[in-house]
């Protein structure tokens, strides 16, 4: 498979982290021409990243070449939530079978991180790092195939927070969190899976209740902290937020 050009990754992956950050809010326009410019891509290229942006959930193509941050349904969102926990459930499962301490010294390391951001009431970072906790979880099931499912519907989820979420929609989250690895300690696999179903219900009820409103930055000034982010230190996290919070 021949690896796409770092400025397609680039832009795909600002894109991205700006959307599941809330940077981007649902419904905003993403024109292929401002787009285009910022990043010095020709509108083919253009169109690939946000064809594949396309395909991961985040964006909605509109007639006349019009492409929008997505809005998923409450429908949508509850299909997403319900294969989650699906997955999820045999991700326990196949990680307790393969379990190694080093494991959990590794999920406790996401977890802290997860806890400082809440700590500065980062809520996007904070949700953005409660979604690497589950990414982390599904790698070290060691199947392929459902870290693929996973890393798509963990993104999904992400997007359904910034459009249902209500403020604060991840706390408990980090508690809830080191309590799933405190159960994948014991090798209890139908405890774990118990845990891990009770969380994605805490996690559901958070994400689909009250409504999330807030006025929107400009594409412009948001793309320039994501790309620049990413150039600066290979990740997607800008240093300074373009929302005011
Ligand atoms: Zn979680």
């Amino acid at each position: 498979m021949s690896r796409p050009s770092p400025r397609i990754e680039i832009a795909h992956e600002a894109l991205k982290q700006a959307i599941i950050e809330q940077a981007l809010k649902p419904g905003t326009k993403l024109p292929e021409d401002e787009i285009g410019a910022h990043f010095a891509m020709s509108r083919t290229l253009v169109r690939a990243v946000l064809a594949k942006l396309q395909g991961e959930g985040l964006v909605d193509a509109r007639p006349k070449r019009t492409a929008l941050v997505a809005q998923p349904t409450l429908s949508e969102a509850r299909d997403v939530f319900e294969v989650r926990r699906a997955l999820e459930a045999e991700v326990v499962r196949l990680v307790i079978k393969r379990w190694k301490p080093a494991f959990g010294a590794e999920l406790e390391g996401l977890v802290r991180d997860e806890d400082a951001a809440r700590e500065r009431h980062d809520e996007p970072v904070s949700i953005r790092l409660a979604g690497e906790f589950h990414l982390r979880l599904a790698r070290l099931s060691g199947n392929e195939l459902l870290e693929k499912y996973m890393s798509e519907l963990v993104t999904r989820c992400s997007l359904i927070l910034a459009v249902f979420g209500r403020p604060h929609s991840s706390d408990g989250a980090v508690d809830e969190h080191s309590e799933i690895i405190a159960a994948l300690r014991t090798a209890d696999a139908d405890k774990a899976v118990a845990i891990m179903n009770e969380h994605m219900g805490a996690v559901e009820r958070r994400a689909l209740l009250g409504d999330h409103q807030e006025a929107a930055p400009a594409l412009g000034d948001v793309l320039s902290l994501y790309a620049g982010a990413i150039a600066a230190k290979g990740t997607a996290t800008p240093l300074k937020k373009a929302r005011a919070k």
